[in-house]
Order: C-alpha cells, then structure tokens, then sequence
C-alpha cells in the first residue's frame, strides 16, 4: 500500500543547524524521501543555515552526499537529486550576530508557510527567535520547531517557553519529540480509540501492569560531554518515556484535535503520583575487558569523568493517581549497552476471574505488545488450546502483526517520524508536538526526582554491558511478583 500523499502549497523551511549531525542524518534525508514521494511541491525553498562561510553550490553539494549515504539507494533517481537540489539555498548565518539575516529574508516569499527548525544548540532557540523576530522575516504564517532538549529543569523550560513566547505564539511553537513521529506510537491512538475492543478492557480492572522498555545498545562514546549532564532521566523519561505513557494512560479525548489530544496528555502528567525512592533503580554500563570480543570502555571512560553519578540506565515504578489507573503500576526502563536495540509497550491483562480448565497447562497472561522498534507492529498473546489429541490443554499464541507487512511492500513507503512531522508542521498540524505545558508539567515531576539523589549524592549501580541493566531493577519487579520481558531484539 502506497502511503497517501495530502497536497501542501509552495512553502519556506530554513534549517538552522543545517551542517549539524541531525540535519545530516534526519532531517535533510527525509525531506529528499518526501520531494521523492510527491510531498514537496514545486516552488517550495529549503534553506540551510550555519556559520560555516560557503557558496549555495557548496551546501548542495553536501545534501548530494548527503542523499548517498543517507538514502535507500533504490531512491537515488537522478531526476529527482536534481529537482531537490534545485529547491536549496544557503544563508551563513551566527544565530548570535547581525550579518547574513537581510540575504534570509531576501530568500524566503512573502505570504506563505515559513518553517524555522532550529536545529541548533538550545542555547540559540532564544537568539534565533528574538532575530527572525526583530528582522521581520517571520511572517503570519511562521512556525518554528524546536528540537530536544526543551530545557534542563522546570525553570529552565519555563525561561525558554517565556522567551519564545515573546516573539512567537503557541500555535506557532513545535516543540519536536521524535518518538511521536513513529507509525507505531500514533498507531496507539488508532488501536485505542478506533476500536471497540480494547478501550472497555482499558483500565486497572482488566490491565496488571504496562511496561514501557526503551533499550539502546550503544554507549555514550561522541556524546559523552552532553549526556553526563542528562542522563537517562532527562534525556529519555522526562519527554519520549512519558510522551509514550501518555498516550497509554489518557482518557479519549473528543475529537483528534491538537488541543483536545495533548489536553488529556496534559492530565495524565499532572496525575503521576511523586515516585517512592524504592521504586527506582538507576545504573551505570561497565567496559567489557576484551577477552574474546573487542574491549569496550564503560561509562566513566566514555564520558570522561571518573567521578560521575549520572545514570545511563533507570528502570521505575509509577502510578498514575486516578479512577482509570489506581492500582495499576507503569513499570519503565531505558537503558545504553544493553542486550538489544528495542523499544516497546507491553499491556499485561489481568487473570480470567474463574478458570474452566481443570489441567490449564501452560497457562499466561494475556499480553498486548506495541513493538516501537525493530519491526514496528503489534502482538496480542491469546490463549488457545495445545493441538492435538491431550485433552483440553492450553498454550499462548501469538496474534501477530508486521505494519510493514500488513500496510504495504516493504514498509519502504512509510514515512520516518522526523519526515512525518516535517510535513505536519508545514500543515500546520501540532498533534504530535508537545505543548508548553505539556513539558512544563513534566519537568515539574522529574525535579523532585532528581533533586532527591542528588540530595543523598546516590551512585548509580553497574551493570555489565550487553545485560538486561542492574540487578536491583529485576528486584523492582520481582518484589511485585512480576517479571520485566526479556530485552530482544
Ligand atoms: P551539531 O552536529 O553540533 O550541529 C550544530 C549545528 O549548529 C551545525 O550546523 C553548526 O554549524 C550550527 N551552529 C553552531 N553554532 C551556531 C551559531 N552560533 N549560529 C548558527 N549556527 C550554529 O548538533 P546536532 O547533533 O545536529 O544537534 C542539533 C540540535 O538537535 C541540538 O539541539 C540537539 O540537542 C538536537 N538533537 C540532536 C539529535 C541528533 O541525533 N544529533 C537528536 C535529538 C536532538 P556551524 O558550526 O557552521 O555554525
């Protein structure tokens, strides 16, 4: 099935960061997939911006090669290379100086869509919307996007949304969480509310528990600078983690609407109950020696501060305080250098009240799995009988199902979360972005958090690389009776 192509008029995107890795490896990328699928129409100006001094040609040069290594080769028609390259411009430009912003505004047509994604660091979103703003080169309908992180701390996040709100209004703000992009993560709105068969069973009287599992299988190596100053908590529970948890915990909003959506996200943030130290476990990878495999560094090496307490892992318990949820725990971990690259959401129902079966066998839960990553799809465990003739004996099977299977081809054809959210920002839609609030509220749980280890100058404990994380995190399960999925690929 060929995804369908919503037609958008002519439109101004300037990349700001457009030399920087994101732009490099997602951004540029997925624009050229989306010229390719018929997205970008004609007319339409795609600006790069940096500091770096060069000719236009020189820049488009890049984006070639760019395409080359970035693009699925089956998507190098050369036609369309060159249409694309035709839509390129650059502008060198210090987010933080006086020249280059006339020659901006010279390049972008008066009274169209202006998109400004500030692919820079933070500490330039304030520069960048103050002078798009005193150059008036932001028109009526400009839209800025905003890349992670959106702030440090709830302070931090409430200067930076009072500094953009000086220049920009909400609905001109998109504050990007890329995990909201993924077909499978939208797909949990369509399951959950386009069905009749999930949403009676949605609640703490039918589900046990969630598990949200977000495990990487890299280090920090290349980013240690910027991560030892995050950790796993900022940089991966306060926004993606929680955006996730939202759109698991929420009630239907009444129409699938930007402000009606992150409204009920909204509530769920503001329902998590302050989380019980005992209820989280932090960790930090160790090196792998190198006898039989490459030696690898551990954390303290890859971040270069043989002192640090930051977490590159953290599994947690928590509640969300309302009818819908009391009583069911939201178990969450995410992790670097653990076993294997996956991300998904596992929903585990409760017992049958009363069970028929004398001899039940092998009898479980039954489990619906939203996988994230790899494979995007979903896997309902049911209950059936083990074939054959002994007698009424049951066995778990799975309902499964592969989008890219089951939507078209090769799954070639569906977007990527940062091209899907290009376009919606070009249409104006903020359905997939995070509000103002949104991430103030979130932060606000999270300090508290944070601020109590560092209050107790709590150490993270090790855990081996290519592990399931620390052992302590089994025990946050086992103490329940529970038992974390086991991290695969
Ligand atoms: P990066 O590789 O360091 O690139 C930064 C870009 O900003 C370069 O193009 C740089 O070019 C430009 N720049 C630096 N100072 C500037 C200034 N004063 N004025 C104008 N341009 C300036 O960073 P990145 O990894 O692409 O990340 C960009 C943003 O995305 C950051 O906010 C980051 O947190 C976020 N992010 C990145 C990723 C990722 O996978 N990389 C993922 C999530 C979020 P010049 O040196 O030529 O100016």
């Amino acid at each position: 099935m060929v995804s369908r192509v919503i037609p958008v008029d002519p439109f101004d995107l300037v990349i700001f960061g457009a030399t920087g890795d994101l732009a490099r490896r997602k951004i540029l990328p997925g624009l050229y997939r989306r010229f390719v699928a018929g997205q970008i129409p004609e007319g339409s100006a795609i600006i790069g911006a940096a500091r770096t001094q060069m000719e236009a040609a020189a820049f488009r040069a890049q984006v070639r090669d760019v395409i080359a290594e970035f693009v699925d080769p089956a998507k190098h028609h050369p036609d369309q290379i060159e249409g694309f390259l035709a839509l390129i411009d650059y502008v060198a430009i210090d987010a933080r100086g006086t020249t280059g912003w006339a020659s901006l505004k010279a390049l972008v047509t008066p009274g169209r869509v202006h998109a400004f994604y500030f692919s820079v660091a933070p500490g330039l979103f304030g520069d960048l919307a103050e002078r798009l703003h005193a150059h008036d080169i932001a028109g009526d309908q400009a839209r800025i996007v905003v890349e992670k992180p959106f702030g440090r701390d709830l302070a931090t996040a409430r200067a930076l949304n009072a500094t953009l709100a000086e220049h920009f209004d909400e609905h001109q703000i998109y504050r990007i969480d890329h995990y909201l992009g993924k077909e499978t993560v939208q797909n949990l709105m369509a399951v959950r509310f386009a069905n009749i068969l999930f949403e009676p069973l949605w609640n703490a009287q039918y589900i046990d528990h969630v598990q949200i599992t977000v495990a990487e299988t890299v280090g920090v190596a290349g980013r240690g600078a910027y991560y030892d100053r995050s950790g796993a908590m900022r940089d991966m529970v306060q926004n993606h983690m929680m955006q996730l948890l939202c759109l698991i915990a929420m009630e239907p909003p009444y129409h699938f609407d930007p402000d009606a959506v992150r409204d009920e996200k909204l509530k769920v943030i503001r329902a998590l109950d302050p989380v019980d130290p005992q209820d989280i476990v932090r960790g930090q990878y160790l090196g792998v020696s190198g006898k039989g495999c490459a030696p690898q560094p551990g954390y303290l090496a890859d971040a270069e501060n043989p002192g640090s307490r930051t977490e590159s892992y953290i599994a947690m318990k928590v509640h969300v305080a309302n009818w819908r949820w009391k009583g069911t725990p939201f178990y969450l971990r995410t992790g670097k250098r653990l076993r294997a690259r996956t991300s998904e959401i596992a929903i585990t129902f409760k017992e049958p009240p009363h069970s028929i079966f004398d001899d039940a066998g092998d009898w479980r839960e039954n489990v619906l799995v939203i996988r994230l990553q790899p494979n995007e799809g979903m896997n309902l465990k049911v209950m059936i009988k083990e074939p054959g003739p002994g007698g009424m004996r049951l066995v778990q099977v799975p309902l499964d199902m592969s989008f890219a299977e089951a939507l078209g081809d090769d799954g070639a054809d569906i977007p990527d979360a940062y091209e899907r959210l290009i376009m919606d920002v070009i249409r104006g839609n903020q359905t997939l972005f995070m509000r103002g609030d949104e991430v103030e509220a979130a932060w606000a749980w999270t300090d508290p958090i944070i601020a109590g280890w560092e209050a107790r100058g709590d150490r993270p404990q090790p855990y081996d690389a290519g592990s399931s994380g620390p052992e302590d995190a089994l025990m946050l399960m086992h103490r329940d009776g529970r038992r974390w999925r086991e991290i695969r690929e």
